[in-house]
């Protein structure tokens, strides 16, 4: 998309002065502005935004009624301002996954699927100017320093030409679709030698094991972690295995979330959100979501299922934007055990992903499932000289005493050997709660 890359390098440029120069008042400004440019524009665009909006005073944005992911596609035509269909929208976007090919649009607009479980994917439409944007900024967050031209290598569960988008002369961009086999991708690898390696962690995992095994001969100079949570064991594996920094980038249908800094902090990109904050047990929140940028389907007040933890301390890069500590998960993945007195405590997916891995060094992948409250199924890999059993029992135990700590009643747990592999393509997702 050679046309784009003026509008692209625009925008590159404008982040990179935006990353520098908005702090304190003068974000906040630009965070309101914007905000309410949006907020007029949908409500004269959006039939929907205008409806959900009624009564409201629309100068007070972040105390407009919330919208989520159910009530978007439930009102996809009149969500977006365009009036593209959803059914038409959900069809180009399916027949795109089958044959593998992203270059249809609808409209002249990029459809994409966001790689949720069947019944819970999340559509969205982009317009080539909001693609210059995305891309001319993801790149000014993620290229902390343009020394020279980058090869990335970029693993995606389908390719939507929003990613195509972003080659050029700053940088060179391959594909890689996450259905490909291992030892094709590991031979392409070699062959290409890419600087930055992007993709979901449970594929930059296979790679380490590639690596570790020998196969895989890439010396990247930095691993960025997207579209899965990246938990802390994860993360040290890989930069152990690649002896490089991994950093992330927090995105969704809904928006570009947060970019990791030169130093490793994953910084809200409050240029391009304006994030609230719902807060919910400890010191973790739930994020409100206000795309200061998207107009073809605006993302105002958008309840997203996740659960983060901030951190109050200001980064060593300088930047004072919001740091989020770690993305916990989905908030649907929350579980639930029952108190002495009888009331549902949650259980976050920090906390049951520790009490499982702390209770033994040798567990090496673990799942955790809950069908019901009070119930958790746990499956374990362990090394083959390992005896099961005497593992088992510690993470019984561990399992135990943190439920007892926060005075809940013992749970009905079973532990049995063999994590169930993820199919290429699909999220992984080591704590789970799929009684709903
Ligand atoms: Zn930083």
């Amino acid at each position: 998309m050679i046309t784009a890359l003026p509008l692209i390098i625009s925008h590159f440029v404008r982040a990179k002065w935006r990353w520098r120069w908005l702090r304190g008042e003068r974000l906040r400004g630009f965070q309101e502005r914007r905000a309410r440019q949006i907020v007029q524009y949908a409500n004269r665009h959006a039939p929907f935004y205008h409806e959900h909006w009624r009564g409201h005073d629309l100068t007070s944005w972040r105390a407009l009624p919330t919208v989520d992911k159910r009530l978007m596609m439930a009102n996809f035509d009149t969500f977006n301002t365009r009036g593209l269909s959803g059914a038409q929208a959900m069809q180009i976007a399916l027949e795109a996954e089958q044959r593998r090919d992203f270059t249809p649009t609808l409209k002249g607009f990029t459809i994409g699927l966001s790689s949720g479980t069947s019944g819970h994917r999340g559509l969205f439409v982009a317009g080539p100017a909001e693609q210059a944007a995305w891309a001319g900024t993801i790149l000014a967050r993620t290229l902390h320093k343009l020394t020279r031209r980058y090869r990335v290598a970029f693993f995606l569960r389908s390719n939507s030409n929003l990613y195509e988008s972003a080659g050029g002369a700053l940088i060179q961009f391959r594909y890689f679709d996450l259905m490909l086999p291992l030892d094709q991708a590991v031979a392409q690898l070699n062959q290409y030698r890419p600087q930055i390696v992007i993709g979901p962690p449970s594929l930059l995992e296979m790679l380490a094991g590639e690596r570790e095994r020998g196969s895989l001969h890439i010396t990247p100079e930095r691993l960025i972690s997207v579209a899965e949570v990246l938990e802390p064991q994860v993360r040290e594996r890989l930069t152990t295995i690649f002896g490089v920094p991994l950093h992330q980038v927090y995105q969704c249908t809904e928006g570009l979330i947060a970019i990791s800094c030169a130093a490793g902090a994953l910084h809200v990109q409050e240029d391009a959100v304006a994030l609230d904050y719902e807060p919910l047990e400890g010191q973790r929140v739930t994020p409100i979501v206000t795309d200061l940028w998207r107009t073809t389907q605006p993302i105002i007040r958008y309840r997203l299922n996740d659960v983060l933890q901030l951190d109050a301390q200001p980064c060593a890069c300088g930047s004072a934007w919001q740091v989020i500590r770690a993305i916990e998960g989905r908030s649907d993945d929350v579980c639930y055990f029952e108190s002495a007195a009888g009331e549902r405590r949650a259980f976050f997916p920090d906390t049951i992903r520790r009490m499982i891995l702390l209770s033994s060094p040798a567990i090496q992948e673990y799942q955790a499932v809950q069908e019901r409250p009070g119930q958790l199924r746990i499956a374990l890999d362990l090394p083959t000289d390992t005896p099961f059993e005497p593992v088992a029992d510690s993470v019984r135990r561990s399992v135990a005493a943190t439920i007892a700590q926060y005075d809940c009643r013992p749970a009905d747990v079973t532990i049995a050997p063999g994590v169930p592999t993820t199919a290429p393509g699909i999220k992984r997702r080591r704590v789970r709660r799929i009684d709903r």
